[in-house]
């Protein structure tokens, strides 16, 4: 069972755990036997250009999140290894701004919320589902996260199948543009991640308070999960590309449920997929 995460949130982002100081998540992965954690907050804009309230840490806060973990790090240096990081979003004109902050961090994933529109708006994936992308805007999506690969600014891409939040099936252009995606992937060797927290949301969260059913119970719930796409890792499994898991943590339950999280979405992407896959048990 893979023994890493990096895909963790801390309550600077204004959506997370408010209660959770960024030592809780470490204690807690401790306690569940994880060797190397990576702290990858939503980054701060240093252009203010999401104008969404409570999404993303400021530019001020910067140096508080950066110093906090370079503390756990040494505190922490004989029972896990700790790293810094941001999630990021690609965007043209930001790749100056987006590798300063590569520049001072261990890891970046790329979770791409959002493409310009064609009057240069921002075109959000909404997670209500009422915002659709267009077949052009969905191209765009594709686009930027292989932009985001050949300038080398990220490690990891975070949820790439979350397009299907702005889409309402998996057909030819969801395809194509899943290739894209994969094709890159390949060409660079940047690992892409099976993300748990829709699954989270969707069946121990619902409603947005823990629920301690038992995991028969909840695995009713699979249906309302978006990502993991089972056909788009179909796409993935069809070249060699390195796959992880990331719980994409907002909540302390999110570590604690990380096995039965990781079962479920085997079961959403199916048996013979997952054997297909080329799933990471190191560090990387
Ligand atoms: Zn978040
Ligand atoms: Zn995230």
């Amino acid at each position: 069972m893979q023994n890493f995460n990096y895909h963790q949130h801390t309550y600077r982002c204004g959506h997370a755990d408010l209660n959770m100081t960024d030592e809780d998540y470490i204690q807690e992965y401790v306690k569940m036997g994880f060797k190397q954690i990576a702290f990858t907050d939503h980054c701060p804009e240093k252009n203010r250009i999401d104008k969404r309230q409570n999404m993303r840490m400021e530019y001020q806060e910067k140096d508080d999140y950066l110093n906090s973990i370079k503390y756990l790090k040494e505190k922490y240096a004989d029972k896990i290894k700790i790293e810094s990081g941001y999630e990021i979003e690609y965007l043209p004109g930001e790749e100056e701004n987006l590798r300063e902050l590569k520049d001072e961090t261990d890891k970046i994933i790329l979770g791409q919320h959002f493409v310009y529109d064609d009057n240069k708006n921002l075109k959000i994936i909404c997670l209500n589902r009422t915002q659709k992308f267009t077949d052009i805007e969905l191209n765009r999506y594709a686009e930027y996260i292989v932009k985001a690969m050949e300038f080398d600014i990220i490690d990891i891409v975070a949820h790439p199948d979350i397009f299907m939040y702005a889409r309402n099936e998996f057909g030819n252009i969801e395809r194509k543009i899943s290739n894209m995606i994969c094709k890159s992937a390949e060409k660079y060797n940047i690992p892409l991640e099976i993300n748990l927290n829709d699954i989270f949301k969707n069946t121990y969260y619902e409603n947005r308070k823990i629920n301690n059913l038992p995991i028969e119970q909840q695995r009713n719930k699979l249906r309302n999960v978006i990502y993991p796409c089972k056909e788009f890792w179909e796409v993935v499994s069809n070249y060699n590309i390195k796959v992880l898991y990331g719980i994409d943590v907002h909540h302390r339950g999110q570590i604690q449920l990380f096995n039965e999280l990781v079962q479920m979405a085997n079961e959403v992407i199916g048996s013979k997929t997952i054997a297909k896959l080329n799933l990471i048990e190191k560090e990387i």
